[in-house]
């Protein structure tokens, strides 16, 4: 800036200063002429002589499987995998509300597994109930990313793979690799941040709860925005989809919450709220509670008060040590003493009854349904409260074990002893 003033004839800078002027007169409201007087050693950079006017930033059309969504209104698209897999199968419904006014765009998916419902109406309520024409910014939604596992009730895909493992894809891969890259290209290159909900795995069900890598700086802001919600560091698994969206620049965490093949109305309710959250921290949204004066009673009080911050837990599974008929003595979310019954192991042969008791206090994030159980099965998952500092420094450190190791496309039977037993 400075070469360039320097560079100006003293006759063309006249001629600058001129069309200043000329452009003040031009406006019927006062303007300063911004830089001139502000800082007498430093010239005003050329481009600011000109008052400054602020434009209102304009919201262009989405253009999004060949179709175009204009502002302030509502899309619901088709997207299919490419090369002609899905031609006999349903097509996955893709939700797009375009905000009348600027904002980022914020993904959210579900039926990556296509077993894990909660997720599938999760995203379904959140994306017809936004108000596009209230709405800075843009949320797409797909409530089925594998329509081919829910049309069928399974995890996996019809080859027996696991699409969360096969992110972001190749165009000349496997099944799963082709639905994968055809996915990542046509819809995930879109969003600036991204929400992928699942379940517990394998008859378990997990409380509401973030999955974030807190070693990158992006997720860790991203995270702080879902309220009073239980994040967890895990890093993830090469090919999972908040992995491979995060690896190119858009901050991604999973959402789990419940348990899979069932529709939880509590769990679905947490999760909706943690969104909508989520949506007022990126100023996407109004907050419902602004312009509310507070209340004289504390109860009310509660109900306005300022976003609750998240609750940074580090966890351990509790494993079953000896087999047979699992039953659970504690609820998902209960807080529980050191040395606490969790549930007990009845053995039908030989009568014998075995308790498994918790090794430290905590809460329950997470647990496993009542049912026949093998000696080393993960029954229970508990959550110690720690702070964002200790839990993003723990991450940090190079071989931390790992708060929630995931799978790498093996069943719990087949998981390696140091593993969790948590598979998003
Ligand atoms: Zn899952």
């Amino acid at each position: 800036m400075r070469d360039v003033l320097g560079g100006m004839t003293r006759p063309v800078l006249a001629i600058a200063l001129l069309a200043a002027a000329v452009g003040v007169a031009a406006q019927d409201f006062p303007v300063d002429v911004p830089g001139i007087t502000a800082d007498p050693g430093r010239p005003p950079p050329v481009g600011l002589l000109l008052p400054e006017v602020q434009q209102p930033e304009l919201v262009t059309p989405l253009a999004i499987l060949d179709r175009l969504v204009v502002p302030g209104t509502r899309l619901q698209l088709e997207w299919r995998p490419p090369g002609g897999i899905s031609n006999a199968e349903i097509a996955s419904p893709v939700v797009v509300a375009r905000g009348a006014m600027p904002g980022p765009v914020l993904c959210l998916t579900a039926g990556v597994h296509g077993d894990e419902i909660n997720g599938v109406e999760i995203v379904r309520r959140l994306s017809h109930g936004i108000d596009p024409t209230r709405l800075s910014g843009t949320v797409i939604g797909v409530p089925i990313v594998n329509v081919f596992g829910y049309s069928r009730g399974s995890r996996y895909l019809p080859d027996r793979r696991d699409l969360n493992r096969s992110f972001p894809g190749t165009r000349q891969g496997s099944i799963a690799s082709r639905i994968a890259h055809g996915f990542f290209q046509d819809i995930v290159r879109h969003c600036d941040m991204l929400v992928d909900f699942h379940t517990g795995s394998f008859a378990r069900s997990n409380l509401p709860q973030v999955r974030a890598d807190l070693t990158n700086p992006d997720v860790i802001e991203f995270s702080r925005g879902f309220g009073a919600t239980v994040v967890l560091h895990s890093p993830g698994n090469k090919g999972m989809l908040r992995v491979a969206a995060t690896a190119v620049g858009i901050p991604a965490v999973t959402f789990e919450a419940g348990a899979p093949t069932r529709l939880e109305p509590a769990e679905i309710a947490q999760a909706v709220a943690a969104i909508e959250r989520l949506m007022v921290k990126l100023e996407m949204q109004e907050d419902p509670n602004a312009g509310i004066a507070p209340p004289l009673d504390v109860a009310a009080i509660a109900l306005v008060a300022p976003e609750p911050p998240p609750i940074f837990l580090d966890s351990r599974w509790v494993r079953a040590n000896s087999g047979g008929l699992l039953i659970s003595e504690v609820s998902l979310g209960q807080r529980v003493l050191a040395g606490q019954r969790l549930g007990r192991v009845i053995d039908p042969l030989s009568n014998v009854q075995r308790y498994i008791l918790a090794p430290v206090a905590g809460r329950v994030i997470g647990m496993a349904q009542n049912q026949a159980v093998l000696p080393g099965y993960a029954a229970f998952h508990l959550g110690t409260e720690t702070s964002e500092q200790q839990a993003v420094s723990e991450a940090a450190k190079p071989h931390a074990p790992e708060a929630v190791a995931e799978d790498s496309d093996e069943r719990p039977e087949t998981a390696k002893e140091t593993d969790g037993e948590d598979f998003e």
